[in-house]
């Protein structure tokens, strides 16, 4: 007898459930025949309040806390990045990572206070060409000398043109079904199934809503809540290193995205509690100009001299307590088990393989009980 795989739905097409859509088919070599994936917002879609991916900057950075799980999801994620290129860059032959919108660039970052011992830690043992920069560098930065800083090579993607990409790979390669449609009720998730799918024993409901969270029925998780963050995305084509900047008080960076129309992604804000993404604010764009153009003087001189393309606001899905991974199962229906991933918070790109490696181990082991 063959061997049996699960029926697999997965709810939300954002980076979380594209990861997870990844870890099940490539890492644990469930066929992808046996999934599919239900979303309000698919990639190509656009939606300033309910699809934050499209929106991110986005690159690997040191954005995220120091907790041990923090520190698993980004080194997987940072790990495991180079095989997720390759498959992708396999399937598509003849195209490069410019194309595909996940390259690598230089990244240099720097803290106004000397940062947890345990993340640096961490960094120097996974990161590429890390290197903790000196006194002299430190004291080069504007318009403070910050009190400490590191360099190495990190990830940088095109968020929207990867997203496609990542869908068309899992669409093309695995036959993983893509259906749009909102769910009220997260139970309304096992009436998503791939026909061509072979009726397993179980049916595992990945939860990768993100800010969905908050409201979708049999989950209304209130300890989510958006982060909100504007950006000014200018035409740079002379700048391809990422660098940032942490304070207590303000977060800012430059993020080159990989790709034809050289876009450098300038930011940034984290407005907690803040759910406008319709609106951007003229004074946060000045602010954010000021703020990098001081960090980065070769971006240019003066701001009115760049080439603006737009100014965007997007909404980080936070969650009090970090994201949640957890696995419940059905009281009276042991076959029915939901693994919710959500709450990637402003690291669902450079976390969120880890986080989906984390949920799908879950799924694929034996314990637990659930409320739907
Ligand atoms: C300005 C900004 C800059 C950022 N920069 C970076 C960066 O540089 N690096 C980084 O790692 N991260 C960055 N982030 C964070 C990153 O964008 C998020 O962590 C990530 O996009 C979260 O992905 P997600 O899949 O959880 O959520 P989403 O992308 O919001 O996807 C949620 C999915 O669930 C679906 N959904 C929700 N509710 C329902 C429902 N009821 N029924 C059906 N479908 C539903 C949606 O339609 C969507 O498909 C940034 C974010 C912002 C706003």
């Amino acid at each position: 007898m063959g061997k049996s795989y699960p029926e697999v739905t997965i709810v939300g097409a954002g980076i979380i459930g594209l990861y997870t859509a990844y870890v099940l088919t490539e890492l644990e070599k469930i066929p992808g025949s046996q999934i599919c994936v239900v979303a309000k917002y698919l990639p190509g879609d656009q939606s300033a309040g309910g699809y934050t991916s499209p929106w991110a900057g986005g690159n690997w950075s040191c954005i995220s806390p120091n907790d041990d799980a923090t520190l698993f999801y980004d080194r997987f994620t940072y790990e495991h990045l180079a095989h997720l290129q390759k498959d992708l860059l396999d399937y598509f032959g003849e195209k490069d990572s410019e194309w595909l919108g996940l390259g690598r660039r230089p990244s240099r970052e720097f803290w106004d206070w000397i940062p947890d011992k345990r993340k640096i830690d961490s960094l120097r043992m996974y990161l590429e060409e890390f290197n903790i920069l000196s006194k002299e560098e430190l004291q080069q930065i504007q318009p403070t000398a910050p009190k400490f800083g590191i360099s190495f090579k990190t990830w940088n993607f095109n968020c929207p043109v990867f997203l496609q990409n990542f869908c068309g790979f899992l669409k093309g390669k695995h036959h993983i079904k893509f259906v749009k449609q909102e769910l009220t009720h997260l139970s309304q998730a096992t009436s998503y199934v791939n026909t061509e799918a072979i009726g397993g024993d179980k049916h595992l409901i990945f939860n990768c809503t993100g800010l969905g969270a908050h409201d979708l029925g049999a989950v209304m998780d209130h300890k989510v809540y958006p982060t909100r963050g504007q950006v000014v995305v200018i035409k740079a084509p002379h700048i391809n290193e990422n660098c940032l900047r942490w304070g207590k008080d303000y977060a800012t960076y430059i993020i080159p995205r990989p790709g034809k129309n050289k876009e450098l992604v300038l930011g940034g804000f984290l407005q907690v509690d803040n759910y406008n993404a319709q609106d951007t604010s003229q004074s946060e764009t000045d602010d954010i100009l000021r703020r990098t153009l001081t960090l980065l003087p070769k971006i240019g001189k003066n701001a009115e001299d760049l080439e603006i393309m737009r100014v965007a606001a997007g909404l980080r899905p936070s969650r009090y307590g970090g994201p949640r991974i957890e696995k419940e199962t059905k009281s009276d229906d042991s076959s029915l088990i939901v693994i919710h991933n959500y709450g990637a918070s402003g690291y669902g790109y450079q976390g969120g393989m880890g986080m989906s490696y984390r949920a799908v181990m879950l799924g694929l082991s034996n314990e637990k009980k659930s409320k739907l």
